[in-house]
């Protein structure tokens, strides 16, 4: 119940243009960002590097309603992969396309997409991340187009989806990367498990053909998106079990959370990458990662108490 009022809240209007201006709220916040700006992200992603840690980098913000806010968004992100390269930093991007004008044109999106695709060159992934269902057609529809003349693509699907399994079964013969979550929104029973026992399950599942022989003939990129700890474990004992090695996939995680794991992993030899996001609108972000743990509430309020 508390997931699905917070879940909600994400999408109120009024909340969103006002919490942002609380103090209280923007110390909450800092938990889950390096910081509000680029620079900050990349000072993260310096650190996380000499770690060994991979990162990805994604300016917080979706549904643009203005053709110039998108434009505004596509230059951005052209400049961040100019700084990462003059950094030296191996650092990919993660787009949402109704950040880059999916509701205004889904071809205008796709032509901001192509141009971030190009900027980034053959061998850095962009990925596309995957929003409310009613999105997945469109999403799936521009990632398979642009993957058609660029080998650099990356979509996101979602385990707790009962088309994610039929979705799988298109992509993987294209060679899209593919990074695999448990899904982040507000999704009603007809098209999204209810039970997050049934989430789990899906999500190993659909790694199991995600690391088929299928999927790594096609050279299936394998990103697995997620922090929880046991389902890692779980599929690395089928990986080990298997003989496929572990550089057939790689997981990531959000920049803040499970930070000793992410740390684990890069010891044990696996590669591990971590999501960095910063920008100002973090609302409806911020509201989705209370909703997947709401026991955060807690720093929300000792943050208020501590104003
Ligand atoms: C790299 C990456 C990219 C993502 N991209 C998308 C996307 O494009 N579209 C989309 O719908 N969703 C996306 N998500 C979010 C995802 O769908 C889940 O909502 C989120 O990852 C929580 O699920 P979980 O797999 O960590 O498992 P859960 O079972 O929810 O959590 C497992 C454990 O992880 C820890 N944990 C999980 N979330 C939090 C949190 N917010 N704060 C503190 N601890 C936490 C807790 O210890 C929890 O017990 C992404 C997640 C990651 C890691």
């Amino acid at each position: 119940m508390m997931r699905s009022l917070l879940l909600s809240a994400s999408q109120n209007v009024w909340l969103r243009d006002h919490v942002p201006r609380f103090r209280f709220a923007r110390r909450a916040v800092s938990r889950f960002m390096p910081g509000e700006e680029l620079s900050a992200a990349l000072a993260a992603a310096q650190t996380f590097q000499r770690k060994g840690l991979g990162t990805v980098f994604t300016r917080l913000g979706e549904n643009v309603t203005e053709a110039s806010e998108a434009a505004g968004v596509t230059g951005h992100y052209l400049e961040v992969l100019d700084r990462v390269k003059a950094m030296g930093l191996g650092t990919e991007v993660s787009v949402k396309l109704t950040q880059l004008g999916l509701d205004l044109s889904p071809e205008l999106c796709f032509k901001h997409l192509v141009k971030i695709i190009e900027r980034a060159g053959a061998k850095s992934v962009v990925w596309i991340d995957m929003e409310a269902s009613n999105y997945v057609d469109v999403t799936l529809d521009l990632a398979r187009r642009a993957r058609a003349t660029h080998p650099n693509v990356g979509v996101c699907v979602q385990s707790y989806l009962y088309r994610t399994e039929k979705d799988l079964a298109t992509l993987i013969p294209r060679g899209l990367a593919i990074r695999l979550v448990k899904g982040a929104y507000k999704e009603p029973t007809n098209v999204a498990f209810p039970r997050k026992r049934n989430v789990d399950e899906n999500y190993f599942k659909l790694t199991e053909r995600l690391l088929s022989d299928e999927a790594r003939a096609a050279r299936v990129r394998v990103a697995i998106g997620t922090h929880d700890v046991k389902l890692i474990r779980r599929i690395q004992a089928f990986v080990t079990s298997q003989g496929i090695g572990k550089d057939s996939l790689e997981f990531q995680m959000l920049y803040g959370i499970q930070r000793q794991a992410q740390l684990q992993l890069v010891e044990e030899g696996w590669r591990s990458v971590v999501l960095v996001a910063y920008g100002s609108y973090w609302y409806p972000w911020y509201m989705r990662r209370l909703a997947e743990r709401p026991a955060n509430l807690w720093f929300v309020m000792k943050n208020l108490f501590a104003a």
